[in-house]
């Protein structure tokens, strides 16, 4: 791929280039069934799939194709597979949506794009609140990504109200829903701007970071930085939410104390710094 291929290339060349050149994948699939889920760059595939998808319903910004692909490129030297770090991190992650009083799911437009049902399965799993929280922020993009979601299965989406706000931020990139992220003690931001990811630490809030890159600030100022692809965490923290449904709250915090940010933030960047191109 080069540089600009991913934002505005041309299409066959892209797909070939991403498909290796295989002639089993379609070249411009419509669906993501007719990618065969049994090709080495599956993921990587479906991936690229949905956040294309996403910037031609307009859910997802251009910058956000730039996101992904920093993202993809972490995933790369991590082999794309979820390190125990990470497993640890998401069920850290499910122990503290379990024991919120107000947990909340931050979606932005690449994780509409990705995860829409498992973000709605992970609601349903912890009792967590759907934000939309856009960096770009445009009353058509709010109302796509809602929409997009419902059709997903949320019953309830918030974001649009936007009658609350971030101290220390901009006008735009501070509003959130006074009942919704303004009340949450608990939120989970997947992909998050550092600036945010910071503000919202200093409104005391718990962080749960998603971010493939361990030295992204967002990662840095988490309480429980999930290093992984978003793709495989969300369900990963729904797996756990369901196999801790019936623990004791002293369990729960037991899972959340002896869980250790530094090492994982470690792991993970050892993992990154040693990963072969193989
Ligand atoms: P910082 O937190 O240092 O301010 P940033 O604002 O520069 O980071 P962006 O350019 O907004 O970060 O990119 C968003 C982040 O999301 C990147 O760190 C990237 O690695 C990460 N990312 C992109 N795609 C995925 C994905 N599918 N799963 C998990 N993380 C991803």
């Amino acid at each position: 791929m080069t540089d600009d291929a991913g934002v505005d290339g041309d299409a066959e060349t892209d797909a070939d280039d991403e498909r290796g050149g295989d002639p089993e994948v379609p070249a411009d699939p419509e669906h993501e069934s007719e990618i065969p889920e049994d090709h080495p760059r599956y993921e990587s595939l479906l991936t690229r799939h949905r956040i294309e998808r996403g910037v031609d319903i307009g859910i997802t910004s251009k910058q956000g194709l730039i996101a992904e692909g920093r993202g993809e490129a972490f995933d790369y030297l991590l082999g794309e597979e979820t390190l125990p770090s990470a497993d640890a991190a998401a069920r850290a992650a499910a122990a503290h949506l379990l024991l919120a009083e107000h947990p909340v799911l931050s979606v932005n437009g690449n994780v509409a794009a990705l995860v829409p049902g498992e973000i709605v399965d992970l609601a349903e799993a912890s009792g967590a609140d759907i934000e939309v929280n856009l960096f770009n922020r445009t009353d058509e993009r709010m109302a796509a990504i809602a929409d997009h979601l419902r059709e997903h299965g949320a019953s309830e989406v918030k974001g649009l109200a936007a009658d609350g706000r971030i101290p220390g931020l901009s006008h735009e990139r501070a509003k959130v829903d006074v009942d919704g992220i303004g009340d949450a003690d608990v939120v989970v931001v997947p992909l998050e701007d550092g600036d945010r990811a910071e503000a919202l630490g200093a409104m005391g809030k718990t962080e749960i970071v998603i971010d493939l890159n361990p030295m992204s600030r967002s990662a840095q100022v988490a309480a429980v930085p999930i290093v992984d692809n978003i793709i495989r965490a969300v369900p990963n923290i729904t797996r756990h939410a369901a196999e801790l449904a019936d623990a004791s709250d002293e369990e729960l915090r037991e899972i959340v104390e002896n869980f250790d940010r530094e090492a994982a933030l470690d792991e993970a960047e050892r993992a990154i710094r040693e990963g072969d191109l193989d």
